[in-house]
């Protein structure tokens, strides 16, 4: 059935690197640590004891949410989410259910605005630890009571990846804001995805909502846990649509469930009917009051936010003031580190060349991305011993014609052996710098078409491709040093004669 949409909404839970715990005062970084060594009767839910906010969660939640463009609830609430679990020891879970602290956000993705329906605070839960070959499991507390921020979009996705794309960018801006580490393979950042399959004449969009046609009916959605990587949600989302295409194309109904992503076997599989509000029977939390938020606090993460340019906004900057192209401009800014670097290159090149500095400043992002990356990975390219100096200086020498491509490769080698060195102390060591004499270049020319007798004969009789052996004979023997245009040119002239 062509005529069918897929409509996807995500949920994104955000670990918060607050120093304690959301409503005590364990560490909240437990890494490294013992199993249950980092809790106490509060995050333990002992009877008799009361959870007490945690400041910094909720300025973590306010940056993010003035990040996101949401509308901050200055008077919120905190509620109960009651279900059994053995990772949650009190038997609910302290989450925000009417009041979230923010309300309609937005993330812009290749311009194109995402609508987010709610930011919320929330706790963690404990880790189950299932053994293989045991008839038991253990329960680790350590990441009870870990401050969470969880974000519900719109269903107003259209596909895989469109999903990654937004999931990309907001680890990104998390890392920025420096709130969060987001590393999914370690739980920091956790994705789950509705997906459903819509017939394009059955509803409308009512702003970010989906409204049903008279007469029409919508299709069930599922939702997808389990999805730890960027491929894996992609990859579950392009399943669901193909299984639910499948069910909906015999004339069978999709069931509303939750399912999970089997990372082996690369299909979703049924784990439970999905559990709606009421089954949680969600009360405001009687241990907390109401959480306000002043307006001077608000000014505050403006102030703070004001200081960070965030990552689409950067990426939108190199590429209309530097000439990056997107995916340079996209990659550059995926880290913290890698964007401080990029911006290190880019002002240096600026400074030093207030006139063409768009020029150099392109061939410092290829050179960037091409060959810098080839000595180190992405995150680690602020520690790289490449510096931004170093590779400014190397791509003005590149600009000016100071030394030829080839021996850029040879100039960016011998700084990954010995940073001490500055670009013109190892043009002048290695002696590389570029031969412009044309009287050299004819000498060389003259002797390389006296060696090579039948070369000349077939290009004097029509074989032109025979030039660029010429040529890479010319810097051969200059040791890449020969100006490659004049070499062409010079050789072009003399091989006529
Ligand atoms: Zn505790």
């Amino acid at each position: 059935m062509k005529d069918l949409l897929p409509i996807i909404g995500l949920e994104i839970h955000i670990e918060l690197k607050t120093q304690s715990k959301m409503f005590c005062r364990c560490d909240n970084n437990a890494t490294g640590k013992k199993a249950n060594t980092v809790v106490c009767p509060i995050c333990l839910g002992h009877p008799g004891t009361l959870p007490s906010l945690n400041k910094q969660s909720v300025h973590y939640g306010l940056l993010l949410a003035q990040a996101l463009n949401f509308k901050i609830n200055q008077v919120s609430f905190f509620a109960r989410k009651n279900y059994f679990y053995p990772d949650l020891p009190k038997g609910y879970q302290i989450t925000q259910s009417d009041t979230p602290l923010g309300s309609q956000g937005y993330l812009t993705i290749n311009g194109h605005q995402i609508a987010i329906e709610r930011l919320h605070l929330e706790e963690d839960t404990g880790k189950l630890i299932h053994e293989a070959n045991s008839n038991h499991s253990l329960v680790d507390y350590n990441r009870a009571g870990t401050p969470l921020i969880e974000l519900v979009t719109y269903p107003i996705i259209t596909s895989a990846v469109e999903a990654c794309r937004f999931c990309q960018e907001l680890q990104k801006i998390l890392r920025y804001l420096n709130i969060s580490n987001a590393n999914m393979e370690q739980g920091e950042m956790r994705l789950e995805a509705n997906i459903s399959l819509q017939k394009k004449d059955a509803f409308d969009f009512v702003g970010p909502t989906l409204k049903v046609r008279p007469g029409h009916q919508l299709n069930h959605k599922v939702e997808v846990k389990n999805l730890n990587s960027f491929k894996a949600l992609e990859r579950a989302i392009n399943y669901e649509i193909e299984r639910q295409r499948q069910i909906l194309d015999n004339g069978a109904m999709v069931v509303a469930e939750t399912r999970g992503w089997d990372e082996t076997k690369n299909v979703t599989v049924s784990q439970r009917r999905k559990e709606t509000a009421t089954e949680y029977r969600y009360f405001s939390e009687p241990d907390l009051p109401p959480l306000y938020i002043d307006d001077a606090w608000l000014l505050e993460i403006k102030q703070e936010l004001d200081k960070i340019e965030l990552p689409g906004a950067k990426a939108e900057r190199w590429q209309k003031d530097y000439g990056w192209s997107a995916d340079q401009a996209d990659l550059l800014s995926t880290y913290s580190g890698s964007a401080a670097y990029s911006d290190e290159l880019l002002t240096i090149i600026h400074q030093a060349n207030p006139e063409n500095y768009q020029e150099i400043a392109r061939l410092a992002g290829n050179w960037l991305t091409s060959e810098v990356l080839k000595y180190c990975s992405l995150k680690d390219l602020s520690s790289n011993p490449i510096t931004p100096r170093h590779l400014a200086d190397l791509s003005m020498a590149l600009a000016n014609k100071t030394i030829t491509s080839t021996n850029g490769q040879v100039v960016l080698q011998k700084i990954v052996e010995n940073n001490k060195l500055s670009v013109a102390e190892i043009v002048e060591q290695l002696d590389l710098k570029q031969v412009d004499d044309s009287q050299e270049i004819i000498k060389l020319a003259r002797e390389i078409i006296a060696q090579y007798p039948e070369q000349v004969a077939a290009y004097r009789a029509g074989k032109l491709a025979l030039l660029q052996f010429f040529i890479g004979q010319i810097m051969r023997r200059s040791k890449g040093k020969a100006n490659p245009e004049l070499a062409r040119e010079i050789l072009e002239k003399e091989l006529k004669n």
